[in-house]
C-alpha cells in the first residue's frame, strides 16, 4: 500500500471514531466543578426576585439564605444539550429546593443529593416500565423532570421559567418534593418532619377524594397515580395555586402551611423570562 494512502487511512479512521464518539461527548453535561463557582455578590437580591420569596418572613429568610449557601457549595448543577448554567439558574434551583424545607430540622439541605441536571426543554427518556402487555415500548417518552432517589434531580428549564410566570406546573417543587419524600423512612408521599397523625388523616381524605373526581379543579389528576405523585402534585398546587387551594381544599392548605411555613395565597409572578433557554 502506498505511503500517502496509508496516511489517508489513518485520517479516515480518526474521522470515523470522532463520528461515533462525538455524540456521546455532546450528551455529557457541560459541568461546573462542585464548590468552585463563586456566588455573585448580589445573590440575596437575586433570590428576592423569585416569586415565592415574598411568602416568607424575616426569620425564615435568614434560614433560607443559610441553606441556599450550603446547597450552592455542595450540589453540582450542570447543563445538558448545550444549556449554560449561570448564577440565576443555580440560585433559582437552590432557592426553590431550600424553600421546601424551611421547617425541616436544621442541617445540610438534601444531604444525599449530588447533582441537578438542567435541559433547555423537555427531554426524551427511554422507557423501562413494561406496558399492560408486559412489553417495554421502543419509543422514548418526553419528560419535564425526574428525581432519582436521593442523588439526582433533572429538570427542563423552559418548564421552570413557565412556573416562575405562574403556570400550574412547578417541576422544581415536584421533583424536590420527591427528594424530601425519599428522606422519610416511615412513610410514602410525606416530608420527614410532618405532624404524622394530622398529615396522614388530611392527605388520605384528599387522596381518596381526588380518586373520585373526573375533572379535579385544583389538583392535577396525575396525583391519582400513587401517594408519592399525589404529594408532588399537592405541593405544586400549594406553590402555584395557593389561593385556589385555600378556597377549595382549606384543610389541605392549612396542613401544608403548618408543615412548610409558606403563605402562598399571594404570589407575584414574573412577567419576563429570567434566563432564555
Ligand atoms: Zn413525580
Amino acid at each position: 500500500m502506498p505511503d500517502d494512502l496509508l496516511d489517508y487511512g489513518w485520517l479516515i479512521g480518526i474521522f470515523a471514531i470522532a463520528l461515533i464518539l462525538g455524540p456521546l461527548f455532546a450528551l455529557r453535561p457541560t459541568s461546573q466543578k462542585r464548590g468552585k463557582v463563586p456566588m455573585p455578590e448580589d445573590w440575596k437580591a437575586r433570590l428576592a426576585r423569585l416569586p415565592h420569596a415574598a411568602c416568607i418572613d424575616d426569620a425564615q429568610r435568614l434560614r433560607w439564605h443559610d441553606d441556599v449557601e450550603t446547597f450552592w457549595s455542595r450540589v453540582t448543577v450542570a447543563g445538558c444539550q448545550g444549556f449554560w448554567v449561570n448564577a440565576d439558574v443555580r440560585l433559582t434551583i437552590a432557592g426553590y429546593a431550600c424553600l421546601l424545607r424551611l421547617n425541616a430540622p436544621k442541617g445540610p439541605p438534601y444531604p444525599q443529593l449530588k447533582t441537578v441536571l438542567v435541559y433547555p426543554q423537555p427531554f426524551l427518556v427511554p422507557q423501562t416500565e413494561p406496558d399492560e402487555y408486559g412489553l417495554v415500548p421502543d419509543e422514548p417518552i418526553e419528560q419535564i423532570g425526574e428525581s432519582w432517589s436521593g442523588e439526582r434531580v433533572i429538570v427542563s428549564w423552559a418548564d421552570v421559567e413557565a412556573a416562575l410566570m405562574g403556570d400550574a406546573v412547578n417541576v422544581l417543587v415536584h421533583e424536590f418534593a420527591h427528594q424530601l419524600d425519599d428522606e422519610s423512612d416511615d412513610a410514602s408521599g410525606a416530608p420527614p418532619w410532618r405532624d404524622a397523625d394530622r398529615w396522614a388523616k388530611v392527605m388520605q381524605v384528599e387522596y381518596d377524594t381526588l380518586q373520585r373526581h373526573r375533572r379535579p379543579k385544583v389538583l392535577d389528576a396525575y396525583g391519582k397515580e400513587s401517594p408519592e405523585e399525589f404529594f408532588g402534585v399537592v405541593m405544586e398546587a400549594y406553590f402555584q395555586r395557593g389561593a385556589d387551594m385555600a378556597r377549595h381544599h382549606p384543610a389541605l392548605y392549612q396542613l401544608l402551611e403548618a408543615t412548610f411555613g409558606l403563605s402562598t395565597e399571594q404570589v407575584t409572578w414574573r412577567t419576563e423570562v429570567l434566563v432564555a433557554p
